[in-house]
């Protein structure tokens, strides 16, 4: 480890070997997924078409540590351990007495926090015989971490891009197709699915409930393909707390302790990733634990706790979680991860038993936050990100009210040089908050 008052680096063979898995740790039984017609609890049977059955026991698994395999860890270790950084000249600038520290999970090749799931989901299909991933993707943060990630280990993907997306940024498309990924515009003519909704309206320009549909189909009728999803899932989550895990040690590594960890919350993997491997402490010592959602896309704060369907056409399992339905059409803000309608399924009952906070955050405020970051830190932060500085900022102003000493820590889940056209927007007046 080495530390020299502003980043706390560790050592290779510092980073954790298992992920942590918070299914036994919940305060109460996790409410089962529902099968999508017969409406009874699904088995792991039902999973096998798209998922490998490595997944799916870590899906439902109620062991606290999981071994990550040494041929993941060789991969994460061409950019973990990622740095935990004392956003000193941010402070200065707020002139608050609170620390504010980030963990930057944007120096992965992708830029975010993706590939800590996509690589061990593509190890663990690799393991299997599967040949070819497929996945959807909205802007392409989640099908450029999974073209990277399928690539390591010589195999394929497919990834249904959002046809709006696929024509406006063109960046991510290319970085997806560097990798080596086969990126197609959805809807598409690949697949029933996509075939169905342009017959009908051959100028749609896509959502992601309908990428979802046309990936899934993809793999449940294609021999060694299967399917692959970026958050919400246990596993997921399981696989993103690599992100807390090191976050913990750097901590104790240079004596200190949060008293508020702070995330962006889309389905909730990163938040998980960064906050779970903390909440046992958070019970004992007092540590607050705050989710930050746009106000756009208020799913934890204004939505429902109930069971719904995971994409738009009702194909995938019913989950229990915070939803607005899964119809819900949000308007269309920059920070394209956080505009999901459902929240993964232990979040959800983290917040429901008042263990977790959440709150939401308009998005030109969000964007404010961000330049202010960027202007003192250097790092220009992706859109998602922003609703943690967000609320991370407000923290340490309300600390310099009451005149707090207290320590404030974020998840920086990516950069943003792929959003630049969102910062033209803000910078020149075009953003608006309804
Ligand atoms: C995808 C994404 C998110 C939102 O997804 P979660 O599963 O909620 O983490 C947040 N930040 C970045 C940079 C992303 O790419």
């Amino acid at each position: 480890m080495s530390f020299d008052g502003r980043k706390v680096i560790l050592d290779p063979e510092e980073m954790p070997r298992e992920w942590y898995n918070i299914l036994p740790d919940l305060p109460k039984p996790l409410p089962p997924p529902l099968h999508p017609v017969t409406k009874e609890p699904i088995k792991p049977s039902d999973l096998e078409p798209i998922f490998p059955k490595e997944l799916i026991k870590q899906e439902m698994s109620d062991e606290r540590w999981i071994r990550i395999p040494e041929e993941v860890l060789e991969v994460y270790r061409l950019w973990r351990p990622t740095p935990l950084i004392r956003a000193k000249r941010l402070e200065e600038a707020l002139k608050t007495p609170a620390k504010i520290y980030y963990k930057y999970e944007g120096v992965s090749p992708p830029g975010s926090h993706k590939p800590n799931t996509a690589v061990a989901q593509a190890y663990y299909n690799m393991k299997e015989g599967v040949e070819r991933l497929t996945t959807e993707t909205g802007a392409g943060q989640w099908g450029s971490a999974l073209s990277f990630a399928t690539r390591l280990f010589d195999m394929k993907c497919t990834v249904y891009m959002v046809k709006v997306s696929y024509h406006q940024k063109p960046y991510r498309r290319i970085l997806m197709e560097t990798w080596g990924g086969e990126v197609i515009p959805s809807p598409s003519d690949r697949t029933e699915s996509g075939r169905r909704i342009l017959e009908k309206d051959p100028d749609n320009t896509g959502s992601l409930g309908i990428a979802i549909s046309e990936a899934v189909e993809d793999a449940a009728k294609h021999e060694n393909t299967n399917y692959s999803l970026g958050s919400v899932l246990n596993h997921v989550l399981l696989h993103q707390t690599i992100i807390g895990l090191e976050a913990k040690k750097q901590f104790e590594l240079i004596d200190e302790k949060p008293d508020v960890l702070i995330g962006c919350v889309g389905g909730g993997s990163n938040f998980a990733g960064f906050c779970y491997p903390f909440i046992k402490d958070a019970e004992k010592e007092g540590i607050r634990i705050v989710a930050v959602e746009p106000a756009a896309c208020p799913t934890l704060t204004a939505g429902e706790y109930r069971y719904d369907y995971g994409d738009t056409v009702g194909l995938t399992p019913l989950l229990m979680m915070y939803t607005l339905g899964h119809d819900f059409m949000p308007p269309p803000i920059h920070a394209g991860g956080l505009r999901y309608h459902g929240d993964a399924p232990t979040l959800s009952l983290l917040v429901a038993e008042g263990v977790i906070e959440a709150v939401a955050v308009k998005q030109i405020p969000t964007f404010e936050a961000g330049l202010l970051f960027a202007r003192t830190e250097g790092i220009v932060p992706a859109p998602e990100s922003n609703h943690a500085i967000r609320v991370a900022i407000d923290e340490a102003l309300k600390a310099k009210e009451e005149g707090e000493e207290k320590v404030i820590a974020f998840n920086l889940s990516g950069h943003g040089y792929f959003d630049l056209a969102a910062y033209d927007d803000y910078l020149y007046g075009r953003l608006k908050d309804t």
